[in-house]
């Protein structure tokens, strides 16, 4: 009789030795073994923690050669996990739903009303709410965060000094990247030069959405490629790494990705671009759409995909119901050897009501969305070793191997069904391999009255 998760007590002692796991294929790196992972990509394993790190990964017959009769915790073939990445949030905007909600759901509604929320946030209000979504990120198992800044000539200074606060303070817990974000027009004066500055000061990456801060129309394609050019221009001047908005939308015509890629071969670019959305590719004629993810691979551009917030904007129109599920071509981009991740994107704010920065929870509705399954056994690269190699993590992050942290999840689930099938409310998380103590914060922090 195998005893209950609940039941199970973590050893206290600095080196001990989790017994009888299983792990993912995908987070086993470069420890993976050619052989013995089950249908699901499960592979059984030991995995041996000592001050705070992992300081072995043993599979296969050697498991029951070790004779290690110290500490150990046996998890009766329950799977462990890394701790994940999340390589695309908004944590400066996470949380104003309530103040700044949106009317209608639609995607212009949540930038006018993020618009609107932008000049109430101070410092104090960032901090505060910045620190309630990296504490209950913290509290579900998510070790690093690429987040997205609002970033205008009214709010920049403000917002990158409460945000780079929060890395500096969040540095042991979570790995905190920032990264400006502004329609790319505005980055075409001398404000471009402060934001890039802004950013090679905080060691963020450079960003921007490819559209007009005039309007929703799309830029011409003459502006376009000079905008372009003047970011990368902008990030080759500070060495920065660029991550785009990018066609996040339903309109085939939405179509600046690949000029994107372009501009990043025109630059010496490749392999330092990441783009996220990409939701046109999904409805633009196939031969098209193709064309543009060959040349994503030229120009090795990552791809980030946003699983629910682009089922909860895209194709919203008042009184019909969608007809599709706002995602980009995931299966194919990887068929390119392009690295793809899936990230959480917007909490609980004008540009979606619902979230809990909580990777577990991006997963499992990424499956379900983006049919990451049948077979299942890649899709959790999605957000641990892809997201962490895009965000030059990895090592630190993202997977298991020996040397790196023991920042892990235990999870009361063998297969991965059983995984996917409960929200994991009661996962076990470690950190440097010790199990966190503390609970996702209580909303009523963000009540005022
Ligand atoms: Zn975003």
């Amino acid at each position: 009789m195998i005893p209950a998760f609940k039941s199970l007590r973590w050893p206290e002692a600095p080196a001990y030795v989790i017994r009888n796991a299983r792990v993912p294929l995908p987070f086993l790196g470069s420890s993976a073994p050619p052989v013995s992972a089950d249908a699901e990509g499960l592979v059984p394993a030991d995995l041996h923690v000592a001050e705070g790190k992992i300081a072995a990964v043993v599979m296969g017959a050697a498991r029951s050669a070790d004779g290690n009769q110290g500490p150990s915790i046996d998890l009766g073939g329950r799977q462990v996990w890394p701790g994940l990445v999340d390589l695309h949030t908004h944590l400066d905007k996470a949380h104003t739903i309530g103040r700044s909600p949106n009317p209608d759901g639609t995607f212009n509604s949540a930038r006018l009303a993020a618009t609107a929320d932008r000049p109430l946030r101070s410092h104090a209000d960032i901090v505060r709410r910045m620190d309630f979504g990296l504490r209950a990120a913290y509290a579900h198992g998510v070790a690093a965060i690429r987040s997205h800044l609002d970033t205008y000539p009214d709010n920049a200074e403000t917002t990158w000094a409460a945000a780079s606060e929060m890395a500096v303070r969040w540095t042991d817990r979570i790995t905190l990247q920032l990264v400006s974000l502004c329609p790319i027009d505005l980055l075409q004066d001398a404000f471009g030069d402060h934001v890039a500055a802004l950013v090679a000061a905080a060691g963020g990456v450079l960003g921007g959405v490819t559209r007009s801060s005039l309007g929703p129309g799309p830029i011409p394609e003459a502006d376009l490629t000079v905008m372009l050019d003047r970011l990368f221009a902008l990030a080759a001047r500070h060495d920065l790494d660029v991550d785009l908005h990018v066609d996040e939308s339903g309109d085939p015509n939405a179509n600046t990705l690949p000029h994107v890629a372009r501009a990043a071969l025109r630059h010496g670019y490749a392999g330092r671009v990441t783009c996220g959305h990409c939701c046109s590719l999904a409805v633009q004629p196939e031969a098209q759409a193709l064309a543009t993810l060959d040349l994503l691979a030229e120009a090795r551009i990552s791809i980030v995909t946003l699983p629910t917030v682009n089922m909860y904007l895209q194709d919203r129109v008042a009184g019909r119901t969608p007809r599709w599920r706002g995602v980009t071509l995931v299966r194919e981009t990887r068929q390119r050897g392009i690295l793809v991740a899936a990230a959480g994107d917007n909490c609980r704010d004008s540009f979606y009501a619902y979230g809990d920065h909580d990777m577990v929870d991006t997963f499992r509705q990424a499956v379900r969305i983006l049919h990451l399954d049948h077979p299942i056994s890649e899709a959790t690269a999605l957000v641990g070793p892809l997201p962490a190699r895009i965000a030059r993590l990895a090592g630190t992050c993202g997977s298991l191997e020996p040397g790196m942290p023991a920042r892990l999840i235990a999870f009361n689930a063998r297969s991965m069904d059983e995984l996917i099938a409960r929200p994991q409310s009661d996962r076990v998380v470690i950190d440097a391999g010790k199990p966190v103590t503390a609970a996702v914060p209580d909303y009523s922090e963000l009540w005022d009255d």
